[in-house]
């Protein structure tokens, strides 16, 4: 998975600190960010690619650190017109190297868009500003404060007997087989998710959930908490075709591998797969 980058290796507690020239700066427009493109590949940018050009960042924010490497956003930046710097989609991230990079990538958008998406209070209007003590935004007219924004959601196996439950998208570009997935909704405990999402998309029972691993997911703002569990009773899907073109079961052997693992849903679905869940 994508945030597996080594034990301990990733620190996301609250700092104040200032650049060393091989820490990284992070700099996003809307849904691109910043690279060098070096040969036919990419690298994210280091403080000392700015020589010359240092005018070009004003202030930056650490963000988090990767075993020594520090992490920050650039507040404002003008990219330099040389040094072979681009702007390209955070899709990109999906397949960087080294991924560790690519997690930082991902996970550095996630709070640039928050922060971009807290520019003004949503109580008076009045201008926010970064917290000086915790990753907040804080309004400088009333104090109201908003926290990184989070969203979890479910992504289940379903097992029944050696057979999975898969299906497709109705709408979207990802069109390969995935599990059933939804946002919680307020007041719902992760497993009544599950139930509800699963009788929703499929009709279907389910029982014996039980957690499986959990994973940030910074493409779209949440964290999938990954569930196993098995159907309880019919087996007859009823697709809710607004959200699903296709749902059926599969066995270990029809089950087609999508590498590379990024996702809970892929790792639960080669787990499946190889008969480890
Ligand atoms: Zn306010």
């Amino acid at each position: 998975m994508i945030q597996e980058i080594g034990e301990g290796r990733f620190n996301p507690a609250y700092m104040r600190k200032n650049p060393q020239e091989d820490d990284i700066l992070l700099h996003y427009e809307y849904n691109k960010v910043m690279l060098i493109k070096e040969g036919d590949g990419y690298r994210l940018p280091a403080f000392r690619d700015l020589k010359g050009e240092e005018d070009a960042v004003e202030s930056v924010s650490y963000l988090f650190s990767i075993d020594s490497k520090g992490y920050y956003l650039a507040d404002t930046f003008q990219m330099p017109e040389f040094g072979g710097f681009v702007m390209e989609g955070l899709q990109i991230f999906r397949s960087f190297e080294p991924m560790e990079d690519g997690f930082a990538g991902i996970t550095g958008s996630q709070i640039y868009r928050w922060r971009e998406s807290r520019r003004f209070c949503g109580c008076c209007g009045g201008k926010m500003a970064p917290g000086e003590k915790e990753r907040s935004m804080v309004c400088s007219a009333c104090g109201h404060t908003e926290y990184p924004k989070i969203s979890p959601a479910v992504i289940v196996a379903i097992r029944n007997g050696d057979r999975l439950l898969m299906s497709r998208y109705a709408r979207g570009a990802y069109r390969h087989y995935a599990l059933i997935a939804g946002y919680l909704e307020i007041g719902e405990t992760f497993e009544d998710c599950v139930k509800r999402e699963v009788m929703e998309e499929v009709g279907l029972k389910v029982k014996n959930i039980r957690y499986y691993k959990s994973q940030p997911w910074a493409f779209s703002d949440t964290v999938m908490i990954g569930f196993v569990a098995d159907l309880d009773g019919d087996d007859t899907i009823r697709l809710q075709e607004e959200e699903l073109s296709e749902a059926g079961w599969f066995t270990r052997e029809e089950i087609i591998e999508y590498p590379p693992y990024i996702s809970v849903g892929h790792e639960m679905m080669k787990a499946f797969k190889d008969g480890k869940i």
